[in-house]
């Protein structure tokens, strides 16, 4: 059981996961409060947005024939097509509003590349390319990571697989996160695959 994880990860609290916005998650608003009381207490605030290129490959946009929500074979993976969302420098890309960004440490992009998708904060799917999150807490020395954010069932999840598998200890307070739920049930199932990777789920 973590007590003060040494770092906080935001995960995409991006205006376009916000209700209203391009990719709205439903009741992503209300996780901005908890981020910002958590934000007071932590010893260090990493925060990831997904940050795509126009026409990135994850966008149904840029496939003809694709509809929002087809699954497709994205260089060799599987690939939900998304609307187009946080496009690099746009508004809907922005930190969601109400977020106290003063207290953000480090900015971690993700999704740069428009050849693959990226949920995880620590590598795109490919497990190919690092984001650069890894070697940026151990630089920090942080070995305990509290996780929250948008969404439980893609980016919160996979990157609390991650980072399992990177040996950190993994804290979720699921009232800091809300999930995309495109099939209803993805995001308890999607806590149900966290607590077997040995993170700690509170709600
Ligand atoms: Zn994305």
């Amino acid at each position: 059981m973590i007590v003060t994880a040494d770092a906080l990860l935001l995960v995409d609290l991006q205006q376009d996961f916000m209700p209203g916005g391009a990719l709205a998650v439903p009741g992503g608003d209300q996780v901005v409060p908890v981020a910002n009381a958590k934000m007071k207490a932590a010893k260090h605030v990493v925060a990831t947005r997904d940050w795509h290129p126009p026409g990135h490959g994850s966008f149904a946009s840029a496939h003809p024939g694709l509809s929002i929500g087809d699954t497709f074979q994205l260089s060799g993976l599987d690939q939900v097509a998304w609307p187009d969302h946080c496009v690099q420098g746009t508004a809907g890309a922005e930190f969601c509003a109400g977020l106290d960004r003063s207290r953000i440490d480090k900015i971690v992009d993700k999704g740069t590349d428009p050849k693959v998708d990226s949920y995880s904060a620590f590598f795109d799917n490919g497990g190919q390319n690092p984001t650069g999150l890894d070697a940026h807490l151990k630089a920090i020395g942080a070995r305990s990571l509290e996780v929250i954010g948008l969404a439980t069932d893609y980016c919160v999840l996979f990157t609390v697989l991650d980072a399992r598998r990177l040996g950190y200890a993994v804290r979720v307070d699921l009232a800091g996160c809300r999930g995309v739920e495109l099939n209803p049930g993805d995001a308890e199932r999607a806590v149900e695959q966290m607590r077997r990777a040995a993170a700690t789920v509170v709600q």
